[in-house]
């Protein structure tokens, strides 16, 4: 177990500068952050610092070999100024899984827990209070060792920043199925938050755009006939009343928002299936009006909902709908994180 964290505080807090009423999404950042490095074969203790910029070697590996991996995570302020947060240690655990396949160091758990804790500690003015925000939290490590061998390098940092957020509200949106590109492979690196994956997306994401849609509907990367995941976001499909999403595997990564509605739905009685989804039914579910829904999911929007999609030169629209399960699951999944409903499933943490 690690001992009290070094804390340093800043002498200037930026936090009269920010107008909490309308914060975007992650654009202004806390005062602090926690900072941990790894040298010497181990990681040494983290300590809360005054959020600033880092000095890298230019042979530093990240930049040549990207060994980098990241999480998302949200804090919430309820009415009495409680703070929560929501299944943090699942985060704990993925980062651990992602760094793995990486070859990246894996983090204590407690160095992760504890850190986070000191840091939200310190910056607890930060977590807005207003329906709908929160403070999102991006904890990631890594490799700040030098050389330009490719091999893994010999130090890293483990970083959490956080960033005030609005809700995140992405309007219509219109999706592209894929054809060509792939976001990841069997025996590759999908299922981690690596952040090179990111990076591929962008491109085949720019062209969508340029057609008029906002983002991508990721397909198996050998047959494009599977409909996997949503951007950067899990992927569900509501064929009549069921809830449809693919499992989790090399390619499909093991959203935290994605298993939280999948037990929440079942818990609702809502029929919900964990299997292979062909775009052949989802078209053919288009066309014959069985189609009702379509929404990503990922911690930072929750539930995105999908207004429509393309796919092969042609435009499917979905049906606008009152009563929708995106609508039903977003309010249950919020109210359990921000403490405005009980929380049967034991995910909510208290700081
Ligand atoms: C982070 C992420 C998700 C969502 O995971 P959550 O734990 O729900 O935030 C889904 N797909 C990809 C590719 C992701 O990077």
């Amino acid at each position: 177990m690690i001992n009290d964290i070094e804390v340093i505080k800043t002498k200037s807090s930026k936090i009269n500068e920010v107008d909490f009423d309308n914060l975007k999404f992650g654009s202004v950042f806390s005062d602090h952050m926690l900072v941990c490095d790894y040298k010497n074969g181990k990681w040494q203790a983290p300590k809360v610092m005054p959020y600033q910029g880092i000095t890298l070697d230019p042979s530093a590996k990240i930049f040549h070999y990207g060994q980098s991996v990241f999480e998302g995570m949200k804090a919430y302020k309820d009415a009495e100024d409680n703070v929560w947060l929501f299944r943090p240690l699942d985060n704990c655990k993925r980062l651990n899984i992602s760094s793995k396949r990486l070859a990246i160091p894996e983090l204590p758990e407690d160095y992760f827990m504890e850190g986070l804790k000191a840091l939200l500690e310190v910056d607890k003015d930060w977590i807005p209070k207003k329906d709908g925000s929160s403070l999102y939290i991006r904890p990631f490590v890594f490799a700040s060792g030098e050389g330009f061998h490719a091999s893994p390098a010999d130090e890293y940092k483990f970083l959490i920043c956080t960033a005030p957020s609005g809700s995140y509200f992405s309007g219509e949106v219109k999706v592209l199925i894929e054809e060509k590109y792939s976001r990841s492979a069997n025996g590759g690196v999908g299922f981690a938050k690596a952040g090179g994956n990111y990076a591929g997306q962008f491109y085949p994401t720019q062209l969508a755009k340029e057609k008029g849609y906002q983002q991508v509907i990721w397909t198996d990367d050998n047959t494009h006939e599977y409909i996997e995941e949503a951007g950067a976001m899990n992927i569900f499909v509501r064929i009549n009343d069921t809830l449809i999403t693919g499992p989790t595997s090399d390619r499909i990564l093991d959203g935290i928002t994605r298993k939280s509605i999948i037990e929440l739905a079942k818990a609702e009685g809502i029929n919900v299936d964990v299997r292979k989804l062909r775009v052949d039914e989802v078209v053919e579910a288009a066309k014959n009006g069985s189609l009702k829904e379509m929404f990503g999911a990922g911690t930072a929007a929750v539930i995105s909902p999908i207004a429509g999609f393309g796919y092969k030169g042609e435009d499917y629209d979905l049906p606008k709908m009152d009563d929708t399960y995106a609508n039903f699951l977003k309010k249950r999944i919020t109210d359990i994180q921000t403490n405005k409903a009980e929380d049967p499933f034991g995910w909510r943490y208290k700081l």
